[in-house]
């Protein structure tokens, strides 16, 4: 230790400027959240993105000159989602209370759960919570994931491992003795061809099953498949059925597909990103049907429980089925309890606290407050629902089955591709002109705008707003036209 020696830490050197700093971050964050409903919908201007990619930072700029540049550069561009006329894609809003739990989990940085810490029975309530909202068996195992995505991805690895002729962990796909297949309808995220191709199954592995006029699996035809698959000496293996389907917000007949998975002996994986929070509803849990005996359940949080970015759920009803799955041995990991932790059930090890959020948000708010807000988005998507039918310029252009609802601008006198043409068009001018965000999709060759309504900010007036804006915009291209 020689004289002189002067060793550093990123703890600061003056905690009470720290303080007041973050303070002053807290204070603008809660303002911006306060006046989310004034934001402009913009992109970010060419000044902005010059400032934001710079060399390489060597020297220091400063802790308080830093957040100028992210007050000045990025928090005037916001993504819209967290708008209240927010309706495109499925995208969560966040809340105040779930950005105030996140600085709670970075401050404590907690990046494992075993059973030593609170963190592992913060995750563990969570999950029973959870299956509780789904009325999922309470004996199932879960574990949570940073969306969608991840939570569908786990599950199927589940179900790929279980159903395998073989020992999966140790021969991979390579060593079945035959094809694997697996089957979703076509209105089926894409998320999920992610997963296959990355489970080595190969994407031409999960066959793209028609739906009916509601957007619903058709059941025969899925019959028809597997059938034709096992007469070609395949391995039918699992199905995957949509409880809310990205566009149209359609649920296929899980109780149907759970009794197609028991005679065929296949797994049944539910993908109930957004749709499988219906549960909570009054006027329309009944679509959710049938999920509590899925073999696998994806959820997420982020969208339609409204918790800020990233959490996904997902739920297996057989624990050790699970467990196996992703358990590997380390003699660097060896803990004091055989029980399993949230690291021996999905991909990564060390996880970032984001139970936190859950448990301090259903605990704040109370789950029927949950309950009032789902319902509240699918009043709100009837409500929309009328406004188009009342609308003499406007047609559904798909049956509104939950929270979302496609429409499109239509009149006689056009043929359908000028229709199309016309509605495209009236997207961008819905978003940069009239401060509205929906989004569009294809249905069956119609171009069609579309509302997802998982928007706890949204009001009424906002849809009143949405369908007025429409008939202007498309009244004006059809004139002009
Ligand atoms: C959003 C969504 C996903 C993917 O979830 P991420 O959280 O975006 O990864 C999967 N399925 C459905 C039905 C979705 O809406």
């Amino acid at each position: 230790m020689g004289k002189g020696l002067k060793e550093e830490t990123l703890d600061p050197e003056d905690w009470d400027e720290m303080r007041a700093l973050g303070h002053r971050m807290m204070d603008d964050m809660m303002t911006f959240l306060r006046e989310v409903r004034e934001h402009k919908f913009e992109l970010i201007p060419v000044e902005a993105i010059k400032n934001i990619r710079q060399p390489l930072p060597l020297k220091p700029r400063g802790y308080e000159q830093v957040y100028n540049d992210f007050v000045e550069n990025v928090l005037p561009y916001p993504t819209p989602n967290i708008h209240p006329r927010f309706w495109a894609l499925v995208a969560g809003t966040g809340s105040v209370y779930g950005m105030l739990a996140e600085m709670l989990a970075a401050g404590m940085n907690t990046g494992s759960a075993q059973q030593m810490f609170p963190t592992y029975y913060v995750h563990e309530q969570v999950i029973d919570w959870i299956k509780e909202i789904l009325e999922y068996p309470s004996e199932a195992g879960g574990v949570l994931v940073s969306g969608g995505s991840m939570a569908n991805y786990t599950g199927l690895a589940v179900a790929r491992n279980v159903k395998a002729k073989v020992d999966m962990k140790k021969h991979g796909i390579q060593g079945a003795p035959q094809k694997m297949t697996l089957y979703c309808s076509t209105q089926g995220h894409g998320c999920l061809i992610r997963s296959v191709e990355l489970l080595g199954l190969g994407n031409e592995a999960l066959r793209w099953i028609p739906v009916d006029d509601d957007y619903m699996i058709d059941i025969e035809a899925l019959e028809k498949a597997i059938s034709r698959d096992k007469d070609a000496g395949h391995h039918p293996f699992c199905v995957i059925g949509n409880a809310g389907t990205v566009n149209t917000g359609a649920f296929d007949d899980i109780n149907m597909l759970a009794d197609i998975c028991d005679r065929e002996d296949m797994w049944l994986h539910v993908d109930g990103a957004f749709g499988a929070w219906v549960k909570l509803s009054k006027t329309h849990r009944h679509l959710a049907s049938g999920i509590e005996m899925a073999d696998s359940l994806a959820v997420d949080l982020h969208k339609w429980m409204y918790m800020p970015y990233e959490i996904g759920c997902t739920l297996v009803r057989n624990r050790e089925a699970h467990y196996k799955t992703f358990r590997y041995e380390a003699e660097y990991l060896e803990t004091v309890s055989r029980e399993p932790r949230p690291a021996d059930l999905s991909v990564q090890l060390s996880r970032y606290f984001k139970a936190l959020k859950a448990w301090m948000l259903l605990k704040a708010d109370g789950v029927e407050k949950y309950a009032r807000l789902i319902q509240q988005n699918l009043d709100q998507a009837g409500y929309l629902a009328g406004l188009v039918k009342e609308a003499p310029e406007l047609e559904l252009t798909a049956p509104v089955s939950s929270n979302v609802v496609c429409f499109r601008y239509f009149t006689d006198g056009l043929d359908n591709e000028a229709i199309n043409e016309l509605n495209q068009k009236i997207l961008p001018q819905l978003w940069f002109g009239s401060n509205v965000i929906p989004s569009d999709t294809t249905l069956k060759g119609i171009r069609t705008l579309r509302a997802c309504i998982v928007n706890h900010r949204s009001k009424r007036e906002d849809f009143d707003y949405l369908i007025k804006e429409v008939i202007r915009i498309g009244k004006e291209l059809q004139n002009s036209s």
